[in-house]
């Protein structure tokens, strides 16, 4: 056995406080309804195992993930009866591997569901699509008879512009409430972090927050509320100072244009701290923000440190990243500079 690898160079903050608050915040909003939690893709990012039980703690019954393979490691943490799988039974295998494990498949289909019954059955969620068009089942299946036989837990449909006042939101509800008033349900459910800011009306008696866990503003409602809980973190390996004319990483983008001092830290794009920090993202250390010169590399990038002269080698700093700021700066959404934060942080 080789030894335990010393601790790495890069981590992910987790703020379990601001985690637990934004849960908290999130059912509060969700008024009467219960309040999910969708946990899917390591928990955004994030870390089902650092951050599962931080909401299981916090009171959330019921967890979403997308895939069967994502289910392992939630069932030592929470209830198998609490976990949804969103994808649904594609085949006998995924069916057998729900009825072993005690999770519930969402049925998206007339098909799914005639595997989940023809492989035994039992109680599962359904997902009704009402206009995003892409995972469940289409309305006009509603009256199908496997769908009928189905012993429904969940019945949900999931909005597609939650973040948008548009006129598709009140005809996602209305059509979500049609299909209620045809299938017979446990638990009706239709928003995301984004819906739970549309008021009451979208609330059912399940809401589905992921993003807004994990410190994300899809809508103005939420800010103020919400706060950030993941912090990408390195360590500085090598300082050095450099003179008027020396250009730093590839290509030289950033050149300095006086004698000035650098550190080089150890997250670069394979981390997830991608190219568009390039030249224009920061850290921040101190209290003191220390802009990224030069092109992020695949396992490195180079800070001004010139007017940080207490920080050396062995120090951290602490990428600036809140998911509202940085998604406008960086053009990605704030669902992707979450999920795309890799493997090599300790967690
Ligand atoms: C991912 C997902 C959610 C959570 O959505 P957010 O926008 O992250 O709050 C809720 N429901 C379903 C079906 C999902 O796939």
């Amino acid at each position: 056995m080789p030894p335990e690898p010393p601790p790495a160079a890069l981590r992910l903050g987790i703020d379990t406080e601001a985690l637990r608050a934004n849960w908290l915040a999130l059912d509060r909003l969700s008024g009467s309804a219960a309040t999910a939690a969708a946990v899917k893709a390591d928990a955004y990012g994030v870390g089902v195992l650092q951050a599962v039980p931080v909401l299981r703690d916090a009171g959330c019954h019921d967890f979403l993930v997308a895939h069967w393979s994502e289910v392992a490691s939630l069932v030592e943490i929470v209830d198998p009866e609490s976990i949804s799988v969103l994808h649904g039974p594609m085949n006998f295998g995924d069916a057998a591997f729900a009825r072993a494990t005690g999770v519930r498949p969402v049925i998206n289909s007339v098909a799914q569901a005639r595997l989940w019954q023809e492989s035994g059955g039992g109680v599962c969620d359904v997902m009704v699509d009402t206009g995003i068009n892409r995972l469940g089942l289409p309305l006009a299946d509603l009256a199908d008879e496997a769908i009928g036989a189905l012993e429904i837990n969940v019945l949900m449909s999931h909005l597609a512009s939650a973040d948008e006042d548009v006129a598709l939101n009140a005809l996602q509800r209305e059509r979500w409430t049609q299909a209620r008033r045809q299938l017979k349900h446990r638990r009706g459910s239709l928003a995301n972090s984004a819906g739970i800011a549309l008021g009451d009306a979208y609330h059912g008696d399940l809401t589905r927050p992921g993003l807004s866990l994990y410190g994300g503003i899809p809508r103005r409602e939420l800010e103020g509320i919400i706060r950030q809980v993941a912090r990408p973190q390195a360590a500085i390996m090598q300082v050095r100072t450099i003179a008027a004319g020396d250009g730093v990483g590839y290509n030289s983008t950033f050149v300095a244009s006086g004698e000035m001092r650098v550190g080089t830290i150890a997250m670069g794009y394979a981390d997830g701290y991608l190219r568009c920090w390039s030249d224009r993202g920061a850290m921040m250390a101190a209290g003191k923000c220390l802009p990224v010169v030069g092109r992020v590399s695949m396992d490195m990038t180079v800070i001004d440190l010139s007017h940080a002269p207490e920080l050396v080698e062995g120090d951290w700093v602490e990428a600036e990243y809140s998911l509202p700021d940085a998604a406008a700066a960086s053009g990605l959404s704030q669902y992707e500079l979450l999920t795309i934060l890799g493997t090599r942080f300790s967690r």
